[in-house]
């Protein structure tokens, strides 16, 4: 690990970031953001009040002024700025991720990867999808054609888990093609995109209002978005906010892009390859310490595949090595907070209580050096059934519900029916067929075959069905026709 800069090890209390400078907010509301590796708390964060949030648009709109008009051959090599800032600082950026959320430096820096392959694909939609149409003659002596046109400011709503990569979903998209954003980032983990702003203002030479970032909660979100300057929401987070995100987004007569939560299933048949796939759908499980959207929560076992699933599934994610993210060595980090700890516990000792079989107990795993640390060890329930709450409830933590299915049918209900969520689903097997029924007949956004965290790549969109999205267009690459409108031009001369 090469760093530039040793990252703070506080970070004081955040300020907010409007038209390309530091201002120290007003608010007397503060939460606290912790390391979550220590338990010790690294920086307090606003929530911005009213008055700043109207601000934070007006930067936003006066930049939008200019940037929209600024030619996209201009807008672009802004990107390849800010492309290159966050390469030169790959290694400060995963550091802070890591001391922010608690995941692994590994999976933090999976997580910078992720967010600098969407500035790339940002670039490339400057020499492509940014363009609009034309077709001469379309009767006699008239032509038409069709321009996008940008659509002002858009407010970035983004959870505690990725940090970096989920903002950018969004922002480098919205950028090329001329529009202006505030970014609020989780109240959880604000560090990282703190870094980036720090960044842009730096070394990235954005002009200013082009991107703003303000902190705050569930009352800055609904502030930007009944505020008439701003035009649209992208939003990330669990099912509960996104429906009331979406819905005061239709009130304000708003576009919007609502990704929600997950209850994933990974379904193993008895063919499948054990040897092979075990690490991937450990890592589903108990990657980012279960607090992914594509993490696996329930392990559908099919026949015979029961037995030896459950010995492999037991056998590997026994041994990880829980610790602080920013240890090399370290294979699995902590919870993100003291309140998802004990969240997590509740929703074990619920499994418990509805009778499931507790096989591998993470609750009273500790990490001897820091003693304060969110930490849980991988957790495993045997026999449970899909009426059980912990079969169909997501819990977003380190714990995995093995349910047995008769046949690939059976397996195909349960995830059909067996909730309402419909973010991923994936199948284990060396039979083609069964994997070809199983992607035509889930109901998911986002399938993975002999693959335990099936992530669209920059250039795809992140898909998502039923109570985990809400809208029509999705993230990355399909932000393309969210942050543009079609404008259709008939002409005779
Ligand atoms: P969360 O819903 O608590 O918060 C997400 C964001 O919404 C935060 O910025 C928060 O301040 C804001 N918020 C919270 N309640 C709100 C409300 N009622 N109205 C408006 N805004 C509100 O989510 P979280 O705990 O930070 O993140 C974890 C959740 O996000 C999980 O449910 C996970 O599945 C989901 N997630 C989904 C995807 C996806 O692509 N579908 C990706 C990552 C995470």
């Amino acid at each position: 690990m090469t760093l530039r800069s040793e990252p703070a090890a506080e970070y004081g209390t955040l300020k907010l970031f409007l038209d390309n400078e530091w201002k120290e907010s007003a608010s007397e509301e503060l939460g606290l953001s912790f390391n979550p590796a220590t338990g010790r708390v690294i920086a307090k964060v606003p929530f911005a009040t009213k008055e700043e949030v109207d601000e934070a648009v007006e930067s936003a709109r006066r930049g939008y002024g200019k940037w929209s008009k600024t030619p996209i051959t201009e807008r672009v090599k802004h990107l390849f700025k800010l492309k290159e800032t966050l390469e030169n600082n790959f290694e400060e950026l995963a550091v802070v991720s890591t001391q922010n959320h608690g995941k692994t430096l590994a999976e933090s820096r999976g997580d910078v990867r992720r967010t600098i392959d969407n500035v790339d694909t940002a670039i490339s939609v400057a020499y492509t999808l940014a363009k609009g149409e034309t077709l001469d003659e379309i009767a006699p002596g008239i032509d038409e054609f069709m321009v996008r046109e940008s659509l002002g400011v858009f407010a970035i709503v983004c959870p505690f888990n990725f940090p970096l990569m989920i903002p950018f979903w969004f922002l480098p998209y919205a950028i090329v093609l001329g529009d202006t954003v505030v970014v609020k980032p989780s109240e959880i983990t604000p560090l990282p995109m703190q870094k980036v702003a720090d960044l842009v203002l730096q070394e990235v030479g954005l002009p200013s209002g082009v991107f703003n970032l303000i902190h705050g909660g569930k009352e800055v979100v609904e502030l930007l978005i009944s505020n008439s300057g701003v035009s649209g929401v992208g939003f990330v987070g669990s099912t509960s906010a996104a429906k009331q995100v979406y819905k005061l987004a239709g009130e304000h007569g708003k576009r919007a892009i609502v990704q929600g939560g997950a209850k994933n299933s990974i379904v193993v048949m008895p063919d499948a390859d054990l040897t092979r796939s075990i690490g991937s759908i450990v890592g589903s499980f108990f990657g980012n310490s279960g607090q992914r959207c594509l993490a696996g929560s329930n392990l559908v076992t099919v026949g015979e595949a029961h037995e030896k699933a459950l010995k492999s599934l037991v056998t590997t994610s026994t041994k990880l090595k829980l610790g602080p993210g920013l240890e090399e060595t370290t294979e699995m980090g902590p919870v993100v907070t003291s309140k998802a700890k004990e969240r997590i516990l509740g929703d074990i000792a619920r499994g418990v209580g509805e009778g499931a079989k507790l096989v591998t107990d993470g609750r009273d795993a500790e990490v001897l050096e820091y003693p304060d640390g969110f930490y849980l060890g991988p957790s495993i329930f045997d026999d449970v059934s899909p009426d059980m709450k912990i079969s169909k409830e997501e819990m977003f933590g380190p714990v995995a519900s093995v349910v047995s299915a008769k046949n690939l049918d059976d397996a195909i209900e349960m995830i059909n029916r067996g909730t309402n969520y419909g973010n991923m689903a994936c199948i284990y097997t060396t039979n083609g067929k069964n994997a070809r029924e199983f992607r035509m007949r889930v109901n998911a956004g986002n399938i993975g075959i002999n693959i335990g965290v099936a992530a669209p790549a920059a250039n795809f969109p992140f898909g998502g069905r039923r109570d985990s999205f809400f809208g029509v267009l999705h993230s990355q690459i399909d932000t393309v026709d969210f942050f543009t409108d079609k404008k259709v031009i008939v002409s005779r001369w």
